[in-house]
């Protein structure tokens, strides 16, 4: 028997249209780095977004189903073309500025962009490119930059605010099928070529939901939220979408991603929520010792991306009051996964142990671990395996070109679930806790060494600021440990009580005996350690 509900499709659009009107006085603050942020209130976003979607299809014959990318920074214009081109029934393909060059030509071409709206700031990245871009018409300029990098490129060059100005208010929104591609991403490419990721606008939609719960991020139109992590790495993880949901302000960084401009927008924007990677906030840390700021209006801040140490959220709680939610996910999994908010009617010290874990999965996300023989293992906290899942905004399939099937590679799918490449255990009670990830995991005399707890620990070491460390072959071992290690300022070289610290933390053949001082930890596009790198650099016999 089927139900008597409406059979209401769940689209970007609706998204844009409610937080518009309901939410219109809500507002987006963009960083302008002279002092007097830029401030734009959703109802002036939702206008500039029919304009912009008025403009595409009338001007530069965008229609359903092409793809318009974005070179952008966390910023308004940007927000406005995150609704304006899925609502007309374009893909919005956010491009990630900090992927090597050839990279970032190889998606270009593979997603077939005919359009790309660039920053000014970016000419100097996209200029030389373009030549290369044979699917690219029409290049949109926002915001102030040397345009004359542009002569005599072959698509047609169009200033942001000229293109939109005078545009009718309305746009007819076609009705789209649920299932239509809103957004499409690309891994960073750690492995290989990078892979797209196509959402849907039902994907979309239910993601935003989850995002705004209580359980993942808790916003509401209270709230300022201050998405660090680019719009570019997985859609801001979800939070412009969410943030017209409900109609929580956003404050946007643009380019100013230093350490000392993020405590600058901080203390004077004061921002209740924020999202980045453990790097950003190991940046600000160190910022706040060198320059107080006031950082208390943070009531919740989610770290996800790669592991958080947690030597990092004792810190930013003992000296800053401010508590840091761990989070997990992926490109592929839209990317809310797991967070990690502990059970209700614990004490602090109770809640500690599962805080540092990488959450609970939403009911939206089912889980499986399976071992090393393929057997599904138990949630007993204790069995390893890889992390499977499966869910209405994680991905079946990757993006295979345009007029190409989709690709299933078997080493990412299984039965109808994402292989994460991730591995862990959950406990009884659903808490995930992720030992490493397959390809970094150190496999040493047939037993298995997780390299981000050799991490975690080091960098809890007073002398420690970063570490990373990498398997590296070993003719007995088949593979050891190999611990770079990045000192604090005035810290001296001692191996020794290095190995002494972890020998009290780890088993004692978990040790490593290998150890390099490194200037920094090299990091990947989107700000993760670089594993592949230092594995290099060793191999290259650099690290001796
Ligand atoms: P890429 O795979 O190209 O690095 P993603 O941003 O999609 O790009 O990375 C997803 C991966 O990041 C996950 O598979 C996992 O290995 C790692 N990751 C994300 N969040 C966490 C976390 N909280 N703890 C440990 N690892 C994490």
């Amino acid at each position: 028997m089927l139900s008597t509900m409406q059979d209401v499709p769940l689209t970007v659009t609706r998204i844009l249209v409610h937080g518009a009107t309901v939410h219109g006085r809500s507002r987006v603050t963009t960083w302008t780095g002279d002092g007097e942020p830029h401030r734009r209130s959703f109802a002036e976003i939702g206008t500039r977004a029919v304009q912009l979607a008025n403009a595409l299809r009338d001007e530069l014959g965008v229609v359903e189903g092409d793809r318009v990318a974005t070179l952008m920074w966390n910023n308004a214009e940007h927000v406005e073309s995150y609704f304006a081109i899925p609502a007309m029934g374009a893909v919005l393909h956010t491009l990630n500025l900090r992927l090597p060059v050839e990279q970032l030509s190889f998606i270009v071409d593979h997603a077939a962009d005919r359009v790309i709206l660039v920053n000014g700031s970016l000419l100097p990245l996209l200029a030389p490119l373009l030549p290369g871009m044979a699917s690219v018409e029409h290049v949109v300029v926002v915001g102030p930059g040397d345009t004359s990098l542009l002569d005599g490129c072959r698509p047609a060059v169009h200033a942001y605010e000229e293109l939109i100005a005078g545009r009718p208010t309305r746009y007819d929104w076609p009705e789209l099928d649920e299932r239509q591609a809103a957004a499409m991403c690309y891994t960073s490419g750690t492995t290989g070529d990078p892979k797209g990721v196509v959402f849907s606008h039902r994907s979309v939609y239910l993601h935003s939901m989850q995002v705004n719960m209580a359980e993942s991020f808790s916003l509401s139109d209270r709230d300022t939220t201050f998405p660090v992590v680019p719009m570019f790495h997985v859609n801001a993880w979800g939070i412009p979408h969410a943030a017209f949901m409900t109609g929580v302000n956003m404050l946007l960084t643009d380019r100013f991603l230093q350490p000392a401009a993020i405590a600058e927008m901080i203390e004077t924007e004061r921002p209740t929520h924020a999202a980045a990677v453990p790097t950003i906030w190991q940046g600000l840390l160190a910022e706040l010792a060198a320059k107080p700021r006031d950082i208390s209006s943070l009531r919740n801040v989610v770290i996800g991306g790669s592991a958080c140490p947690p030597s990092l959220m004792r810190a930013f709680e003992e000296r800053h009051g401010v508590a840091l939610c761990h989070a997990w996910g992926m490109t592929e999994t839209s990317p809310l996964g797991t967070v990690s908010h502990p059970p209700a009617g614990l004490t602090d010290e109770e809640a500690w142990p599962y805080r540092i874990t990488q959450g609970r999965f939403p009911a939206s996300v089912e889980a499986r671990l399976i071992g090393p023989d393929g057997e599904v293992m138990p949630w007993d906290g204790q069995s390893a395996g890889e992390l499977e899942v499966r869910g209405p905004w994680i991905a079946g399939a990757y993006f295979g070109g345009v007029g190409h099937e989709p690709q299933v590679p078997e080493d990412k799918f299984r039965d109808g679930w994402l292989r994460t490449g991730d591995v862990g255990t959950i406990s009884p009670d659903g808490y995930l806790t992720l030992t490493d990830r397959s390809k970094d995991v150190i496999k040493s005399g047939g037993e298995w060494i997780s390299s981000v707890e050799l991490e975690n620990h080091l960098m809890a070491h007073p002398d420690v600021a970063e570490a990373a460390v990498v398997a590296v072959p070993d003719e007995r071992w088949g593979e050891r440990p190999l611990a770079t290690v990045v000192l604090r300022d005035g810290a001296a070289t001692d191996y020794e009580a290095l190995r002494a610290f972890l020998a009290d933390r780890v088993a004692r053949w978990q040790v490593p005996e290998r150890w390099a001082v490194i200037p920094s930890v090299p990091k990947t596009s989107v700000g993760k350690f670089d594993k592949k790198v230092i594995r290099r650099q060793y191999a290259d016999g650099e690290l001796d």
